[in-house]
């Protein structure tokens, strides 16, 4: 029970890895906040949970506009009072050549991927500073690190954008013990690289060390580590899980 009664943001809560970290805090004790686009999503998540995670708080919210977000906060405090840790997991991906990225698909994949992480750590942050108590926990991507193995440009950039972001939180938010950190993914099964397609995903496995990808809750425990206490001296860390495809 590494998170009893902590309440958890956790952001593309219907997605491959945002699911798997659910079901981890829900089995640590968390009182949950699961925020994605899709509603019918979201409850089949919480159907999967256990019993006593069945009250858990479903927000349907676009992670990239403001409104939503500070809206979505607001609902959060509004019920619990207090936000113990954020997950900011939301993203896209899309595999596609430079000379093919119009400036609106730029601006799409910045706005989810990075922008989404400033806006739900700026409205979590005022509040966690005022308790001086918090865990902001990012998914960045090893594509950060060498370009991507699939992932666009746009995309690489997007992640190298929320290292950079959450080593200057955690530099603000130490004042306050608040930690701030991120899990750098290698290629992991999820619907995002399903897309990819079979031979794809083979040939990319081919190039990771433990020939293989990560599984979402490889991701998850490395997620539910950092949000716990256990990693209370840890901030401005970037913890890579990708079966040794980056070492750094
Ligand atoms: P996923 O299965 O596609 O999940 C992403 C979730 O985010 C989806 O439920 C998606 O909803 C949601 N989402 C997208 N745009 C949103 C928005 N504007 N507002 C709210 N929710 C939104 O992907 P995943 O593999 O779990 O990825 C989770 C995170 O890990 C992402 O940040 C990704 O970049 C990162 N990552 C993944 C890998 C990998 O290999 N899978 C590797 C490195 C990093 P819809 O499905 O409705 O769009």
């Amino acid at each position: 029970m590494l998170l009893k009664n902590k309440v958890a943001i956790i952001t593309g809560a219907a997605g491959g890895i945002g699911r798997a970290v659910a079901r981890f805090f829900a089995d640590s004790g968390a009182q949950l906040v699961l925020i994605d686009l899709d509603e019918a999503a979201l409850n089949q998540v919480i159907a999967s949970l256990p019993e006593k995670s069945k009250n858990s708080l479903t927000i349907v919210a676009d992670v990239a506009d403001e409104s939503d977000v500070k809206s979505a906060v607001a609902s959060v405090l509004r019920q619990f009072d207090r936000i113990d840790i954020l997950v900011n997991c939301a993203g896209i991906c899309k595999m596609i050549s430079i000379l093919d990225i119009e400036v609106a698909e730029w601006d799409r994949i910045m706005a989810v991927n990075l922008r989404s992480v400033f806006l739900f750590s700026k409205e979590v942050f005022r509040h966690m500073r005022d308790r001086r108590y918090g865990k902001i926990i990012n998914i960045a991507s090893a594509a950060a690190k060498i370009g991507g193995l699939a992932a666009g440009a746009h995309y690489s950039a997007s992640k190298a954008g929320v290292i950079c972001f959450t080593k200057s939180l955690a530099l603000q938010a130490a004042a306050y013990k608040i930690n701030v950190n991120a899990v750098c993914p290698g290629p992991t099964k999820t619907e995002m690289t399903n897309a990819w397609g079979q031979q794809t995903n083979n040939d990319f496995a081919d190039k990771i060390p433990f020939k293989q990808y990560a599984h979402p809750d490889d991701i998850a425990a490395a997620v539910l580590f950092l949000a716990s206490d256990n990693a209370r001296y840890i901030t401005g860390e970037i913890l890579d899980v990708n079966g040794g495809l980056v070492m750094d």
